[in-house]
C-alpha cells in the first residue's frame, strides 16, 4: 500500500524516530512496536493517519533492515531472538563491538560493574553445575555478593582495599533493580534473577570466552573428560540455553529449549532422541530456575563454620565498616 513514499528511498525521518525509541526501550517486540510506527508514521504524514493494524510485519522488517544498514558503521545491530519462556521475538539494538559490561562501565560506577560480574559468575558458575543448571541466582544469593570475598590473596602487592570494596546492600539492591530495569537481567515471578534475552545476545561472546574452556579437538573422545562447557548452545536454534531442557543422560551436553524440541525432531525425522548421544529424550531435567529445586543441596557457596543469620538484611549494625 505505501507505494509512492519515503519507504523505499532509504533512512529518513521516521527511521530516526523509530531508532531514538530503540534507545529508550532496549528492546521491542513487533506487537510493541506497531503502535509506535503508526504513531511515528502519522506524525510525519498528518494528513494520512497510520493505525497500529496497518503496520504490517514487512514494514516492520523494512524498518529494522533499513535500521540496520544505517547503523551497522557504527557498531550497532538490531538483532533479535526468541524469548525463552514467553517465545516472543524479542528485538534489540546490540553494540556488536564492546561486550556488555563495557558499556554498563559507561553508566555504572567500577564497585557497581564488579558486583554484577560476582552475580554473573553466581549464575553461570557457581549456580551451573552439572548436578544443577540453574543459571539464575535469587535476590538473596544475589545480595550475599554486595562485597567482594575477602580472600585475602590481593593483599599481597600492597594494594588498598578501595578498589574492591564492594557495594552497600542498599547500594546492591538498587544496581540489581536497575540491571532490571535498563534491560539486561529479568525478575521472574518466584524471584530469581536470569539474563534477559537482550542481555543474552550482548553477552554472547563474552560469556562463551569467560567460563567456557578451549574446545577440544574435534575427534578424538577416548578420553572423556570434565565437561567445562558452562555455556551450551541449543542444538537446534544455537542460541545460548539458560532455559530449556538437558539430555537425560547427565553426561551429555546437548541442550535445547523448550520451543526447540519439537523442531529438532522434526529435523530429525522424527526420531526422539538426543542429537548428541542418542538418548531417549524422556523427562528431560530442566535447565533453569526449576533445576534450583531440583539439584538443591544444603551447602552454601561460602561453607562459613558458623551458620549465619540470614534475617537480618537491614544491615543497620553492620560493625565491621566501622574503621574509624
Ligand atoms: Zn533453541
Ligand atoms: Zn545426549
Amino acid at each position: 500500500m505505501s507505494n509512492d513514499d519515503e519507504e523505499e528511498v532509504g533512512y529518513g525521518n521516521t527511521h530516526r524516530a523509530f531508532l531514538q525509541a530503540l534507545l529508550s526501550r532496549q528492546t521491542i517486540t513487533y506487537e510493541d512496536a506497531k503502535p509506535l510506527l503508526a504513531a511515528i508514521q502519522t506524525a510525519a504524514i498528518p494528513d494520512r493517519p497510520t493505525l497500529p493494524e496497518d503496520i504490517s510485519y514487512q514494514d516492520f522488517d523494512n524498518y529494522v533492515h533499513t535500521l540496520n544498514s544505517s547503523i551497522s558503521p557504527f557498531d550497532f545491530e538490531i538483532r533479535s531472538t526468541l524469548h525463552q519462556t514467553t517465545k516472543e521475538c524479542i528485538y534489540a539494538l546490540v553494540n556488536t563491538t564492546s561486550d556488555a559490561l563495557t558499556q554498563m562501565a559507561t553508566v555504572h560506577s567500577a564497585d557497581e560493574i564488579a558486583f554484577v560480574k560476582r552475580v554473573l559468575d553466581a549464575m553461570f558458575d557457581t549456580h551451573n553445575t552439572q548436578r544443577a543448571e540453574v543459571m539464575a541466582v535469587t535476590s538473596m544469593q544475589a545480595l550475599k555478593l554486595a562485597k567482594p570475598p575477602n580472600d585475602g590473596s590481593r593483599r599481597e602487592s600492597g594494594t588498598q582495599a578501595h578498589a574492591q570494596a564492594g557495594l552497600t546492600m542498599s547500594q546492591a539492591e538498587k544496581t540489581l533493580e536497575n540491571m532490571v530495569r535498563e534491560g539486561w537481567f529479568e525478575l521472574s515471578t518466584r524471584g530469581f534473577y536470569t539474563l534477559s534475552p537482550r542481555g543474552l545476545m550482548e553477552l554472547r561472546g563474552w560469556l562463551m570466552d569467560t567460563y567456557n574452556d578451549q574446545p577440544p579437538d574435534e575427534g578424538d573422545d577416548d578420553e572423556y573428560e570434565e565437561p567445562t562447557e558452562k555455556i551450551k548452545l541449543c542444538r537446534a536454534c544455537k542460541e545460548i540455553v539458560t532455559m530449556g531442557q538437558r539430555c537425560p543422560n547427565m553426561e551429555c551436553l546437548a541442550r535445547l529449549h523448550n520451543h526447540c524440541v519439537r523442531n529438532m525432531f522434526r529435523a530429525q525425522g522424527g526420531s526422539e532422541k538426543c542429537p548428541m548421544c542418542k538418548t531417549d529424550w524422556v523427562e528431560p531435567p530442566p535447565v533453569g530456575e526449576k533445576a534450583a529445586k531440583a539439584g538443591r543441596t544444603s551447602t552454601n557457596a561460602n561453607g562459613v563454620g558458623g551458620r549465619r543469620r540470614t534475617s537480618g538484611m537491614g544491615m543497620d549494625g553492620a560493625d565491621d565498616e566501622s574503621d574509624d
